[in-house]
């Protein structure tokens, strides 16, 4: 029991892994040195991650976030985003002069790839993704020919393809393992000659904090993401907790926490999106050490080893921090 003017007392399990996975590191260490060199202004094709923190950040050293590259002047430094843009873009900023470097995750140029190869050897491609999310949106423009697009296994009813036994899938890299198992697994009863990477596309940073999520959520009364609301990956966890019966929120910072929901809780749950930056995480913690006793304890759950290669016109900077690719 808590006595008067004495607060009550709250334990916080960090997950671990969470917030930045390497695609973004590198997406936002891409930003910084094109700033360092070229300058600002530097032009950024999209949210160069989904998170509002990480843009206002970059946006007070001077860069300009566009949505379409015609709104560049031309020959300006333009910068594609993690998630990917479609050939045609990157062909219209060819047109226009641009000096273009490309921050696609390699994780999903590797997507890419692979659903262009599928066309290409004449299989109809259909992607695991949600229709509207830039990263669909770059990969579909990506593969020559029609791609359908489906979300749940219901969607697969609602396929009818002209040669059912040439029929290719690939995925979004940030979906729910445990659904997106569910609607391979129907496609699979629709279509038993497709082919496709499995759940294996998922990237790693998903299905790790999924899993970190998943063993997090056998400890908490609570859960709250740190993401943003367009974040793919974030959502997902969120719904993880919710799915596995914990009560689960979705906040873009510490402000946006409501201390009514953690009311009843002895122990919190915090993880954070792969684009989520760690000081807004550490924010919530400060938040809630103004109003309790916070004991905060991580819970690792798997380790984490991977970094990318910058793009190719970086690749000559003078700082020496090259990474091995993973
Ligand atoms: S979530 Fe995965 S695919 Fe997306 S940027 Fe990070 S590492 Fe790349």
């Amino acid at each position: 029991m808590t006595s008067p003017g004495t607060k009550p007392g709250l334990t916080v399990v960090l997950a671990e892994p969470r917030g930045f996975c390497a695609g973004v590191e590198r997406a936002i260490d891409v930003v910084e040195r094109a700033l360092d060199r070229f300058g600002a202004p530097i032009y950024v094709r999209h949210e160069i991650v989904h998170n509002k923190h990480v843009v206002e950040t970059l946006k007070a050293r001077g860069v300009i976030f566009v949505e379409e590259v015609d709104e560049v002047p031309t020959g300006a430094v333009t910068i594609f985003s993690a998630h990917g843009v479609a050939e045609r873009v990157e062909e219209h900023a060819g047109e226009r002069g641009l000096k273009a470097i490309d921050a696609t995750c390699p994780l999903v140029t590797k997507v890419h790839r692979e659903g262009r190869r599928y066309a290409e050897k004449g299989y109809h491609v259909v992607m695991i993704g949600h229709l509207g999310h830039p990263e669909v949106e770059g990969t579909l423009g990506r593969i020559p020919g029609k791609v359908h697009v489906i979300s749940e296994p219901e969607d697969v009813d609602g396929l009818n393809l002209d040669h059912p036994d040439k029929v290719a899938f690939v995925t979004q890299t940030t979906l729910s393992v445990n659904d997106t198992r569910d609607v391979i697994d129907a496609l699979k009863r629709k279509f038993p000659s497709i082919v496709g990477p499995d759940v294996r596309d998922i990237c790693y940073a998903t299905q790790n904090r999924q899993t970190a999520v998943a063993e997090m959520a056998k400890h908490v009364d609570v859960i709250l993401v740190v993401g943003a609301k367009n974040s793919s990956n974030s959502n997902r966890l969120r719904e993880l907790g919710e799915n596995i019966g914990v009560p689960s929120y979705l906040i873009a910072d510490a402000d946006a926490m409501d201390m009514e929901w953690l009311k009843d809780a002895g122990r919190v749950g915090l993880t954070a999106g792969a684009s989520a930056p760690e000081t807004l995480v550490q924010g919530v913690i400060e938040r809630l050490r103004g109003q309790c006793e916070v004991d905060v304890k991580t819970l690792n759950v798997i380790r984490e080893n991977v970094t990318f290669k910058l793009p190719r016109e970086l690749l000559d900077d003078p700082q020496p921090s090259q990474a091995a690719g993973a």
